[in-house]
């Protein structure tokens, strides 16, 4: 090994060390910024090394993509809003797939046969999950922007004609091995593990597909480590193996919080058990009771104790900001606010995290769900800012409902709960909620911010 060689492969360590940093800093609000910084540092020493190492043809042609997919980038990350998130990480998973199956393909036609049999097998893997995760990843894509039906789209014998699909892949990637010289035959096996991409993403149901995105993300990871064995690429193969294994945790922490399994998710099936539906008249009629900004400035006179519990709508009316207004507000005559996070509130795991975060709420009366629960019956109000599902108390009560057993903030149990939503539409799960009509709730309509706005502005006048 050449001084160069070495030098290369410890640059590529450092990377790699730097990335595991990184990810360690992503793990709590605080280091989060620091955490994304030294990742991106390492990302530059990777890319900077690999530039140096390689037979670069033209620097032309990269610096042209970098500043076009740079601008592409720097676009979306500006104009995206931030219900949109999980379908733009979805789509980017799909070109980490598609990027690492063209960059195997290319290994494998400029070895021209010669390549090792390492080489081979892991250019079959990279075709494969690549593809899979490129036309996943597109499906889901679809499915959230609205394009494709979000609902389960069961295609008859999807199971037979996915395992042919698997067995049709195995027998060309065998082919690809054993004759290398035949790079037709990976054009082939990338087709066929497209059809089984689009299959295996399609019946499942756009309620799971956050899950589905992370578990791709997940793909996208394994296939970049395929292509790091293909190009004998240390870096590479560490930083796919970290996304690889990131991905496959999240999506088991989304399947915990919402109390479905990986498996249900994948085979799209659900575990609700077959049950009367219950019709929200039947819930609601005669019972709910409006409030409006003065009466709840005056219910919160004197209180000690508020718990805001955040959700969906405070990311679609972007409340944040009048929610750190109210908050203070209230502290300033000393009354102890906390905010109760859920794990799936919003429609990313830390969308909540992230939007209080942004209007500079201290992390510390972040309160997760176990944290927050025990509390909830010496609270005097809780009041719950666009949140629906994850304040549901049938999923403690109802086996039938498709929520059931899901962990739930019990903001039922506060003496008293205000609800900001627009009306009594029902949320993700699509289900009524007999909260907004128990005798301790009081029901505010409107959207999110302008109502917390009101209620600010009645509590400074009052
Ligand atoms: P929900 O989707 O249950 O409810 C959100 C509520 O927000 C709606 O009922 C809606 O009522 C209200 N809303 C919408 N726009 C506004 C507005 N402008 N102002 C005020 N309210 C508004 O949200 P939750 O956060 O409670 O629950 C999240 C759901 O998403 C759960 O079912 C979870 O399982 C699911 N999910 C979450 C994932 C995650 O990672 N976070 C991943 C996958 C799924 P109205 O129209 O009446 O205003």
């Amino acid at each position: 090994m050449t001084g160069t060689e070495a030098l290369i492969i410890l640059a590529y360590l450092l990377a790699s060390v730097l990335f595991i940093i990184g990810l360690k800093g992503l793990a709590h609000p605080r280091t989060a910024v620091r955490g994304n910084k030294i990742g991106a540092l390492g990302m530059f020493i990777a890319i900077v090394v690999t530039l140096m190492d390689k037979k670069i043809i033209s620097f032309e042609i990269i610096l042209a993509g970098i500043i076009l997919g740079g601008l592409i980038g720097g676009v979306f990350a500006v104009k995206i809003a931030m219900t949109a998130m999980p379908q733009l990480v979805g789509l980017f998973n799909g070109f980490g797939g598609a990027a690492s199956l063209l960059v195997a393909g290319a290994a494998l036609i400029e070895a021209g046969g010669m390549g090792s049999t390492q080489l081979n097998v892991a250019t079959v893997a990279s075709g494969i999950i690549g593809s899979v995760t490129f036309w996943g990843s597109f499906i889901a894509f679809g499915k959230l922007q609205g394009f494709i039906s979000g609902g389960q789209t069961l295609i008859p014998a999807r199971h037979i004609i996915n395992i042919l699909l698997v067995s049709a892949a195995m027998v060309i990637g065998y082919m690809i091995v054993s004759d290398p010289l035949n790079t037709n035959m990976y054009w082939y096996l990338v087709i066929v593990a497209s059809f089984l991409g689009v299959l295996l993403v399609i019946p499942i149901g756009g309620a799971d597909m956050p899950v589905v995105v992370s578990l791709l993300n997940s793909y996208s990871g394994i296939a970049a480590a395929a292509t790091g064995f293909v190009l004998n690429n240390n870096g590479l193969i560490i930083a796919g193996s970290l996304v690889g294994a990131s991905g496959i945790i999240l999506s088991k922490i989304m399947c915990v919080a919402m109390n479905r399994s990986l498996i249900n998710v994948l085979f799209a099936k659900f575990s609700v058990v077959a049950g009367e539906k219950t019709k929200a008249d039947d819930i609601y009629e005669g019972k709910i009771k409006s409030t409006n900004a003065d009466e709840i400035a005056m219910l919160l006179d004197g209180v000690q104790r508020v718990v805001i519990v955040p959700g969906y709508g405070m990311a679609v009316s972007q409340a944040q900001h009048a929610v750190r207004d109210f908050a203070n507000l209230l502290e300033s005559k000393g009354v102890e606010i906390e905010y109760a996070i859920h794990p799936v509130a919003g429609r990313m795991p830390g969308h909540m995290n992230v939007l209080l975060a942004e209007a500079d709420i201290p992390y510390e009366k972040l309160k997760e769900m176990d944290a927050i629960n025990p509390t909830l019956d010496q609270t005097d109000v809780a009041i719950v800012v666009g949140a629906n599902d994850v304040v549901n108390p049938v999923a403690r009560t109802d086996p039938s409902s498709p929520i059931a057993g899901m962990p739930i903030i019990d903001v039922d149990k506060a003496r008293t709960v205000v609800v900001i939503k627009r009306s009594l539409s029902p949320g993700f799960a699509g289900i009524p909620n007999p909260l907004f009509a128990a005798d301790n709730t009081l029901m505010f309509f409107g959207d999110g911010r302008k109502a917390i706005v009101e209620i600010n502005n009645a509590l400074q006048d009052g």
